[in-house]
Parts: structure tokens; sequence; C-alpha cells
């Protein structure tokens, strides 16, 4: 049986999005620039397809940029923000756990002289709002939290911190929303969200797609320049045929998206409780591990579980020689030991976080396809285990 579990890693373009891209492609091939009837049709279709998305967020059509992705998105949020707001405060605030792609921003930031506050999170891999309204001062002009975190599924009260950086009036506030785009709700308007990064192959769309949602009025700062398409804000020939299928995606992400939750979660809860019953020393991590799994602060779709005294990479392959593809606790190269920084923020010790592994899930899996990896790990971690003993006895 072939079973992947690594959709947060990317997923399985679908047939509909396919299609799509290949349609446009060949029917719809002019330039939206050009002056004469083929650039005024591909201009037609990319109005289409903004008008498709901005509609999945409650955004106008004109808050809507198409960019490369996720990377391409968060870049421009944060730095874009932080150059156009620098001369109305230092301070700018994102929390531990962050995706690099917006990670690394914050550090380039530091090398620039901002004042840059990273907020810890608890056990649960949910931010310490706490520290973070001691942190969100006067000076503060940029505040970036994801949505669903990409290792865990821990997913942020982003409504609760979007309210609190409109109270204090000067910040902007951008969400990293690659994991969650058509899993969860997103009205950009009632989370207070500034500026909203997206991904295709997230959902079942094209590589190299995306957008960003950048609030009408604000101020952020272009990060590629050049001919003015995207009114301006992102210049580059529009990849119509991926943005055609991006939208396609989305739409089709936004009509199922209740069902594939409950379709998700029911796997997910079939995975978690078959993992706990099959093999001994097992932890979740996330904050499904001891709450309720019906709870808001868990994105079924991504579950992390560690079992102890193994290694996610070995147990990896091991699934794989069984046609089982999965994730270790994605590994950070920044880390001294090579593990997760988001597991080590959340307290996990290096032993269970070196036995890491990601299951993530999408729509089209089954509960066979469930039952046959649960039924595969707790042999590989059998035998794993076993030769780990061995190798230590060995004084290895
Ligand atoms: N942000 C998060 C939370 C992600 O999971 C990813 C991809 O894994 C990205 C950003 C980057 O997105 P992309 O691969 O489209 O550049």
């Amino acid at each position: 049986m072939f079973v992947y579990l690594d959709n947060s890693s990317t997923t399985k373009q679908s047939r509909e999005v396919t299609e799509t891209v290949a349609r446009t492609a060949e029917e719809t091939f002019g330039n939206p620039s050009s002056l004469h009837r083929l650039g005024v049709e591909a201009e037609k279709a990319l109005k289409a397809s903004r008008k498709e998305i901005a509609s999945t967020i409650g955004a106008h059509p004109d808050e809507i940029y198409f960019t490369s992705g996720g990377t391409e998105s968060d870049n421009t949020a944060v730095l874009g923000i932080a150059e156009a707001l620098k001369r109305e405060g230092s301070r700018v605030i994102t929390q531990e756990t962050e995706h690099p792609a917006v990670m690394e921003c914050f550090d380039e930031l530091e090398r620039r002289g901002m004042d840059v506050v990273r907020i810890p999170v608890k056990s649960d891999g949910i931010i310490d709002m706490e520290a973070f309204e001691k942190a969100l001062d006067e000076d503060t002009i940029l505040v970036s939290v994801m949505h669903a975190n990409n290792e865990t599924g821990a997913v942020q009260p982003i409504k609760e911190i979007g309210r609190l950086v409109k109270k204090q009036g000067k910040a902007l506030f951008h969400c990293d929303a690659v994991q969650s785009f058509g899993k969860l709700p997103i009205e950009v308007k009632a989370m207070n969200i500034d500026t909203l990064a997206v991904s295709g192959h997230k959902i079942h769309g094209p590589r190299g797609t995306g957008f960003i949602f950048v609030r009408k009025g604000i101020n952020v700062r272009p990060l590629v320049r050049g001919g003015g398409q995207e009114r301006g804000f992102r210049s580059g020939t529009e990849n119509l045929p991926g943005i055609a299928g991006l939208a396609c995606a989305a739409s089709s992400a936004e009509r199922s998206m209740d069902s594939n939750l409950e379709h998700v979660r029911g796997l997910a809860l079939r995975l978690i409780s078959g993992l706990k019953e099959n093999i001994p020393d097992v932890e979740i991590n996330g904050p499904e591990k001891d709450g309720d799994p019906g709870s808001d602060k868990w994105l079924p779709y991504i579950v992390s579980v560690s079992l102890k005294d193994t290694r996610g990479e070995v147990l990896l392959h091991m699934l794989e020689q069984k046609d089982i593809y999965v994730s270790t606790g994605s590994a950070c190269s920044s880390h001294k030991k090579g593990f997760s920084h988001v597991l080590e923020a959340m307290g996990v010790s290096d032993n269970l976080a070196e036995g890491a592994l990601r299951f993530s899930l999408s729509y089209d899996n089954t509960e066979e396809e469930i039952d046959y990896t649960v039924k595969a790990l707790a042999e590989a971690a059998k035998e794993h285990r076993k030769m780990m003993a061995l190798a230590r006895r060995m004084g290895r």
C-alpha cells in the first residue's frame, strides 16, 4: 500500500488543478500587460483568479498580490513593513516557532539594528500571551505570528493577537497562513490581519505559486521591482497558468473545508490512539497532547509524535521501505544538534526531539492507510529500539 503522509511538506497537485493549469497555458498564453486581444484575455483571467481568491478570506481583489509562494510572501511582509515603518519605531515582535521564511527575516532585521523580540511558547506550542502583551509597546511597528505551525499543528490565537495589535494602534500584523489556508476559516478583517502569506503547493495547487494579502491603505515596501506588474507591488510577468491553478485549488479547498476537516480529524485521532495503544513510550507533541482533540488550538492535519530512545530519521527510512512517506520533526540547520527549533521551544527533551516524526494528512488519506501506518511503525520501532539497545550495550 502506498501511503503519503507528508502533506505539510507538499501536496499532490489535484487533477482539477492540473487540467486548469494546462488549459490556461494552452489557451490563455498572452501576456496580461500586452495591449492586444490576447493580452486583454489574459488580464481578464488574472482578474477572475484574483477575485476568486479574495473571496476565500473576505478581502477585496485589490488587496491580493500574486507571488512565487509562502517564502516570498513572508519576506515581502516582514522586510517590507519594517522598511516602510522604520522611522516610526524600532521594535519588531515574532514568536519562537515561526517557519524559517519568517525567522530568517527577523534575524536580518536584528542585523540591521532593530529591536527584535521573540516571544516564547508554552509546552503545547501556543504563544505566551502574557509575554506578548508585555512586549507590545509603543515603539512596536510589526508583529508576525503564524496561524498553524508546520511541525505540530499548534494554532495560535490570531484573533486575539490582531485585536491587541489594533488596540496598540501603530504596529502592523503579519500572519503566515501557509499551513492553515484552505483548512481553517480565515477572515482577514475580523482577525485584524494586515498582511497574510499563502502558498499554493500546500493545498494541492501548483509549486511556486502563492499570494500575499495586503490590507488597503497600509504601507509595505515592495521587495521585487521591475516592470510594475501587480500594480507596482510585485514586478515580473505573471505566472498565469500557476495563478489559475492556485485559484482553482483555493476555491476547491474552501468548498470542502468543513467536510475535509471532519474527515482528517477522524483520521488524526485514529492515528494518535493507534500509536498510543501499539507503541510504548510515545509522546504527542502539540496542543492535542492531553487536551480536547476538538479544541481550536490544534490543526488535525498535522500530528507530531516522539518515540523515546529512537532516531526519527531511521524510522522514516524504515517506513519508506513499506512505501509510507512521513517527515522527521523537521531538522533546522541553525540548531546546534540538528533538532527541530519548534520542539526545542516547546521544551521537548533532546531524546524525544531526536525520535520525532511528523505525519501530515490530506483529504484523500483513508482509515486503511492509517491502520497500515500504525502497524508498520509499531514493528519498525520495536526493531529499531532493539538495535539501539544492542549498540548501547556494545558501547557505541
Ligand atoms: N511558512 C510555513 C508555515 C511553511 O510551512 C512553509 C513551507 O513549508 C513556508 C512558509 C514556505 O512556503 P513555500 O514553500 O511556498 O515557499
